[in-house]
Parts: structure tokens; sequence; C-alpha cells
């Protein structure tokens, strides 16, 4: 057979794509980054066609280049909350108008093998945006990311998730030394904020992309 990994992976993907259909997410399969960019582009953005699109952390979602494309876009009105060149506050105020933007992309932190998306955020504006809000919720979901359960989604961010962003966003918490979450004080305490989700509600609102790949972390 050739290339088992992926097959392997298809299969697995296939019965996750019936699960979290039965939880209302509509779903869409791509083999790769730029699969999972032109399902977006080519499938969902003209049956939504949104006019206002804004996005929270994810490198899957930075790793498809749709970020780009959507933040030159002339097509879209976009609320750019990964712009580096405005301060602190303009971003704050960014992240909570893109609350209610019509199309909101990120990633999650975990799927469960039930279709459930677990997710842990510092401030919350991307587990916010998640829950309720933008009129639509575009995620990215790459196959590293699926796990058997609800516990081991918990164990996989705190564990290896967290620590790893930590690390990426230069955040001098501890498990940025250990390697391992110390349950931490810091102001810099990247782990505050634990969602669930189980269905998206209304129906439908929740897309999710499942990508045949591992990306992001
Ligand atoms: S709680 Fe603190 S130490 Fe633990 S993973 Fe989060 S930031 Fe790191």
């Amino acid at each position: 057979m050739d290339k088992p990994i992926d097959n392997f992976w298809d299969l697995n993907l296939r019965e996750l794509k019936q699960k979290l259909q039965d939880n209302g997410f509509e779903v869409h399969m791509a083999e790769s980054a730029e699969a999972a960019k032109d399902v977006v582009l080519n499938d969902i953005l003209p049956e939504l066609k949104p006019k206002t699109v804004s996005w929270g952390g994810s490198l899957t979602l930075a790793d498809t280049g749709l970020y780009e494309y959507l933040r030159d876009s002339d097509e879209y009105e976009s609320l750019d909350t990964w712009d580096k060149n405005i301060s602190n506050e303009e971003k704050h105020e960014l992240r909570r108008q893109a609350l209610l933007v019509d199309c909101f992309f990120t990633g999650t932190n975990a799927i469960t093998e039930d279709g459930h998306l677990v997710n842990l955020d510092m401030i919350g504006n991307r587990v916010g945006a998640i829950t309720f809000g933008p009129k639509n919720v575009i995620i990215f979901v790459s196959r590293n990311k699926l796990v058997p359960d609800l516990q081991r989604a918990m164990d996989r961010i705190k564990e290896f998730v967290a620590p790893v962003n930590s690390m990426r966003l230069d955040m001098q918490t501890p498990c940025i030394k250990t390697g391992y979450c110390m349950d931490c004080d810091s102001p810099k305490r990247i782990c505050n904020v634990w969602t669930i989700t189980e269905k998206s509600f209304p129906k439908g609102r929740i897309k999710v992309v499942l990508i045949n790949d591992d990306m992001g972390f």
C-alpha cells in the first residue's frame, strides 16, 4: 500500500467527520494545508459571502497561507489582530471587535474521537469567538490534534501545547525552563480559560476543516 500513514489517518478522520456532523458541525476534508486553503476559498467563503473577517491565534491557520490572503484581499474587511505594528491597546480593541465579525478563523488545541473541541486560552478572545459572537467560525484541525477522550485532550494541552506555546511566545513562565506545567501564578500565564465545545449551536455555525497532515502543535 502506498502512503500507509496517510491512509491510516484518512480512515480515522472519516470516522471523526461523522461524529462531528452528528454534533452539528459542518465538516470539510483536506489533504494538506494548501488544500485546506482551497476548500475555504472555493467552497466555504463563496457560500457565506462574509463582509468582515478576523482570526484567533493558530499556527495551523497561519500555515495554510490564508491569513495573508484574507489580510491583503480587497474583498473583505479584515480585523487584523495579528498586526505586529499596532499597540497592545489597539490589539485589545480589535480582539473585542472581532467577536462580531461575519467569519472568524482559528484552530483547536485538541479534538476528541467523540468530536468535541477542547481549547485553553490566555486572554479568552479565541475561545470566546468559538463560543458566541461571530456569525460563522472556521476551525482548522490537523490530524495530530486527535486524541481519544477529554482527559487525553486536557493532558495534551497542559503537558505539551501550553509549555511549547509559552516558549514560542517567550512568555517567561516556569514551564519554559522545566518543560512541564508548574500550575504557575505568573502574570504571563497562558492557561486561563478552558472551553469544551461538544456541539455546534446553531447547527453548522462552526465549520471544521479536517486536514490529513501534521500541522502546528
Ligand atoms: S499554567 Fe503556567 S507553567 Fe503551566 S503550562 Fe500554563 S503557563 Fe506554563
